[in-house]
């Protein structure tokens, strides 16, 4: 039996479960805890804005959920698997497979169109098959960008290129989408069209959703609002962490 498959054998094999999970920098001689037993637990279709002031581990833990970043200690299970226990070869398979990233800068290469960037997930994992190119161009056009298919992203408006980006997330339908301040380099109008267009699109792939914003208005239009504070939500399962519904 190998890794893989013990790793699935007891996790919830939907939702993510994430159990005391603790990251501490050096800086000198000290270590600063930045994540201290955080606890957190989604199911399909959860979303969820994660508030707290700069610096306090937003980032950080998103780096930790989309396996970017190994924590100290603590457990993640995503999807049926436990990808700390993937060597790293899985992890990046998994990671492609199973997480789509937004980021506050859209992160688009420069040199592929609007079409060959959204592929990229696809392309990461081997060959595109005509299946990724179908839901590629359903993508686009969800996000009202066919007229922009053979466009270069330096031709794009801010608001387009994050478009893009959350065409790209979608693009593996992912079990867990996170966003790090995704609007945060828009205006008023493109943040709250892009927002509203990550939730629909989240809910249509029934996926799940962690999205950090400083914006309150913006944080209230998810199911949950979870307050990092002090490396952890404000209960155990991330529950009541001042939830705005
Ligand atoms: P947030 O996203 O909430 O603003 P971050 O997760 O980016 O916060 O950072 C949390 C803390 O961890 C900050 O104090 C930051 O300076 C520190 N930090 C983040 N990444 C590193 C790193 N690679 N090495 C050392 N310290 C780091
Ligand atoms: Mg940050």
């Amino acid at each position: 039996m190998t890794q893989q498959q013990r790793s699935a054998e007891s996790c919830d094999p939907v939702g993510l479960r994430v159990h005391k999970l603790c990251k501490s920098y050096r800086s000198g001689e000290q270590s600063i805890a930045i994540l201290n037993d955080l606890c957190l637990e989604l199911q399909p279709g959860d979303n969820a804005a994660i508030v707290g002031p700069s610096g306090c581990g937003k980032s950080t833990l998103l780096y930790l959920l989309g396996t970017l970043e190994q924590p100290d200690s603590g457990t993640i299970e995503l999807a049926g698997q436990r990808p700390l226990e993937l060597t790293s070869l899985e992890t990046a398979a998994f990671r492609n497979r199973s997480i789509g990233f937004v980021f506050q800068d859209h992160h688009l290469l420069p040199q592929l169109t609007v079409r060959e960037n959204v592929l990229l997930p696809a392309l990461a994992l081997g060959a595109v098959q005509p299946s990724d190119e179908e839901r590629a161009d359903l993508l686009i056009k969800r996000v009202g960008l066919e007229h922009r298919n053979r466009q270069f992203p330096g031709k794009l408006s801010g608001g387009e290129r994050q478009r893009v980006a959350v065409a790209r997330a979608l693009l593996m339908r992912p079990a867990l989408i996170l966003a790090d301040e995704p609007t945060g380099s828009l205006d008023e109008a493109n943040a709250e069209a892009v927002t509203n267009l990550m939730l629909e699109m989240q809910q249509e792939a029934g996926s799940m959703m962690l999205c950090v914003t400083h914006n309150p208005a913006l944080a209230k239009r998810f199911q949950r609002t979870l307050t990092l504070n002090q490396g952890r939500f404000a209960s155990p399962d991330g529950e009541g962490g001042n939830s705005t519904a």
